[in-house]
């Protein structure tokens, strides 16, 4: 009998609902192929939320994205929502279903295709055939550590991580790497830093239930001038919050375009499967966004949220493919292109190579 899935679907505002849509295509496409059912439950979440029901998180979607096996979504917010406030804007949303489901990894592949080396603003030889997966820790660290206050005349945070927050995250990372190239960098500061310290400790501790994995550590300063420098050198990088947080855009530039890159926000419950851009107010509607970012994160849903992985390979495939064949949005209709298309042009295409490989 073929599996069942339940995917909760938030569009959210701007261009969401037009790339979500290809997404689903393509997903449909690929479980028709690999023989299984997916049922999708819309949500409201953002400015869409807003404008419908008044709030950015309704109830209604707290409770409903609990009932799911993973949650697909666009990008929220836009100027219509800019000047509410702060409780009641389109990012307030995200951070609580992000708390709510406890999503404390963030993943962020940065990959270059072959056919886009061009678009780095780094050289090809530098950039062909990266392929990097960056694990955040997200619900701790800097950001969030107690105490911190701000005076006019003096203001701190406090940079803390327990055992038990390392220790998940870490294994977040291992984990990745088994289903990878097998090697880990932990990213710290740990010749100044108390809690680098205790965050090298457990790492090593937790890779001994991986042997297979090779782990090195790296100063958060040398990480960043290596991955300019030779990022070819890394597979899966994990670090804490803030680190991550610089990191994972400096590697995300490396492929030099926005509208490609996938990233998956996952924890002990459900995880979100989101493009790393936003809602791009300024072309919505004009059916020109590029839907592959949000087509990679479906693929990162079936790998990592439902565990289909040749499923997930199949739309990794046909993305490199289509690429490969010159179809381009019109964000990257710069490098080779052989034929310029449209949003649902290229959920088509991509849909249509799932069927035929
Ligand atoms: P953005 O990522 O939406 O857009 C930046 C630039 O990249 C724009 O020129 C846009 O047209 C282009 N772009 C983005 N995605 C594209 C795609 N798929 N295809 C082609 N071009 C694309 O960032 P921004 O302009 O700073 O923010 C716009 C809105 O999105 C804001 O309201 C912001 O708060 C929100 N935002 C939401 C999320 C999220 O939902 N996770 C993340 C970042 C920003």
């Amino acid at each position: 009998m073929s599996k069942n899935y339940k995917i909760g679907v938030i569009k959210g505002d701007g261009i969401g609902p037009e790339i979500v849509d290809e997404a689903i295509k393509v997903l449909d496409s690929v479980a028709a192929k690999f023989d299984f059912n997916i049922e999708y439950k819309e949500f409201l979440l953002g400015g869409a939320a807003i404008d419908e029901v008044g709030v950015p998180l309704p109830e209604e979607t707290l409770n409903g994205v609990k009932k799911v096996d993973a949650v697909l979504f666009g990008a929220i917010g836009g100027p219509k929502w800019d000047n509410l406030p702060r409780e009641l804007r389109p990012e307030t949303g995200l951070l609580g279903l992000r708390k709510e489901l406890e999503t404390f990894a963030n993943l962020r592949p940065a990959v270059v295709y072959d056919e886009l080396v061009n678009a780095s603003t780094l050289k090809p030889e530098v950039i062909k055939g990266v392929d990097i997966m960056v694990v955040r820790e997200l619900t701790g660290g800097i950001y969030f550590g107690e105490p911190r206050e701000y005076t006019p005349q003096r203001a701190y945070n406090t940079m803390v991580y327990t055992r038990e927050e390392i220790k998940r995250i870490a294994k977040v990372a291992f984990d990745i790497a088994m289903k990878r190239d097998k090697r880990v960098t932990s990213v710290d500061k740990a010749n100044v830093l108390e809690v680098s310290q205790l965050w090298r400790e457990v790492v090593q501790e937790v890779s001994k239930d991986y042997p297979e994995v090779e782990l090195n550590h790296m100063y958060v300063d040398n990480a960043a001038m290596q991955l300019i420098r030779e990022p070819k050198q890394f597979d899966v990088i994990v670090t804490g919050n803030i680190f991550g947080d610089i990191l994972s855009d400096a590697a995300s530039m490396l492929s030099g375009s926005i509208g490609l890159l996938p990233s998956a926000s996952i924890g002990s419950k459900v995880g979100i499967y989101e493009p790393i851009h936003g809602s791009a107010p300024d072309i919505a509607g004009q059916g020109i966004a590029n839907p592959i970012a949000t087509i990679a994160s479906a693929a990162m849903m079936l790998k990592y949220g439902l565990n289909e992985l040749e499923a997930a390979k199949a739309i990794e495939n046909a993305i490199k493919a289509v690429l490969a064949d010159g179809y381009r949005t019109k964000d990257i209709s710069a490098y080779d292109a052989k034929e310029i298309v449209t949003t649902t042009e290229m959920g088509s295409i991509i849909a249509n190579y799932v069927s035929k490989a």
